[in-house]
């Protein structure tokens, strides 16, 4: 299991593994007393940037080399375990001299396959505890890419954190949560410790425990948080970072979920409820199968009459009346339109598919 894995890596938290810290190291006060008041409280890992990579230039970009002999010394007189971001080679070589226990590569360096590389490359011979970020855009792909990157160089303790991904159409959060694609990464890289940083989906302090609590539904194996003394006044995301009492009360009240319950009770009904289920997909699968055959012989027709495989008008019509109808199923209008979407993009496929054949 992930969990036990994690627990290998030496880290000596007891239960959520639990990156806390600053954004950004800004004083050698700021970063003691920030690990002081984490340390003995089930923290695994002190985190804090160094070098901030920003989005935009002029934003505060870390104060560099000074503050990992910041956090040297909070190790030293916490006990508390360290790790900072890396993006670049020589970041590596002095976070190695440093001896820190942990490191991570940022969103958007895993966005950049020679960067990513680059880093591999500098960790090679070592086999420091490593986490990947997924990348700013919902690209599992580039994020999978960066894990195998460092698994090559030979680093075995790799684990991953999800911070949402850019989005135009989310309102609430900073970054939209896109729980599909850490479910994604767990399926497919089941060995990879994932663990959630709600800091930087939410963007806003009051929303951070309601994050952290639906990662730990979806079976997250921990949390890196921002903690930072006086937030208001922090000199990189202000308004996203928690004071230590504010993270230590979310941390306690966090209800950690197991995979399955040995209850005879649970597993009976759920035994049933999963056959249902199970029933309804095949059915839900069957219609579709049934829909593309019906959507193909269009297809034929179009292309006898020279008709365009696309309809707006048509495809507007549908939109309206299925975002309608599922609104009456108590369907979200999101949902719906990303399900029509999906079919409608597969029926153009296999039309045109079908068109280039029929010659
Ligand atoms: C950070 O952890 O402070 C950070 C810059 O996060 P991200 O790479 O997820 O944007
Ligand atoms: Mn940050």
């Amino acid at each position: 299991m992930r969990k036990e894995i994690i627990k290998e890596w030496g880290f000596p938290g007891t239960g959520i593994f639990l990156a806390a810290g600053p954004c950004s190291a800004e004083s050698e006060e700021q970063v003691l007393s920030t690990a002081k008041a984490l340390a003995g409280n089930g923290v695994d890992f002190l985190r804090a940037g160094i070098w901030k990579p920003r989005t935009r230039p002029g934003s505060f970009e870390g104060v560099g080399l000074k503050g990992l002999g910041w956090l040297d010394r909070a190790r030293s007189e916490t006990g508390l375990k360290i790790g900072t971001e890396v993006a670049e080679p020589s970041h590596v070589e002095a976070c190695l001299e440093y001896e820190l226990d942990v490191l991570w590569v940022g969103a958007r360096t895993t966005t950049n396959p020679f960067s990513v590389q680059a880093i591999a490359d500098a960790l090679k011979g070592t086999d420091i505890p490593v986490f990947v970020k997924n990348p700013m855009s919902a690209d599992i792909g580039l994020w999978i890419g960066a894990i195998e990157r460092l698994a090559n160089a030979g680093l075995t303790r790799l684990g991953a954190i999800h911070r949402g991904v850019s989005s135009s159409l989310e309102m609430r959060y900073r970054n939209a949560p896109a729980w599909k694609m850490p479910i994604e990464l767990m399926r497919r890289l089941p060995d990879v410790p994932l663990i959630c940083d709600p800091s930087h989906i939410c963007g806003r302090a009051d929303l951070i425990s309601s994050i952290a609590q639906e990662a730990m539904d979806l079976l997250f194996d921990g949390l890196m948080v921002e903690v930072h003394p006086d937030p208001s006044n922090a000199l990189s995301d202000a308004a996203q970072q928690l004071t230590p009492d504010q993270f230590q009360i979310m941390v306690d009240a966090l209800q950690q979920c197991i995979e399955e319950s040995d209850s005879s009770v649970f597993v009976n009904h759920m035994s049933k409820l999963r056959e249902n289920v199970d029933e309804l997909d095949s059915q839900v699968l069957e219609l579709l199968g049934k829909r593309m055959d019906v959507v193909r012989e269009m297809g034929r027709l179009k292309s006898e009459q020279h008709v365009s495989t696309l309809q707006p008008h048509r495809w507007r019509e549908i939109l309206d009346d299925r975002v309608r109808r599922g609104a009456g199923l108590r369907l979200s209008e999101d949902f719906v339109l990303q399900l029509m979407q999906s079919i409608h993009e597969e029926a153009i496929r296999k039309q045109e598919a079908d068109r280039v054949k029929g010659g």
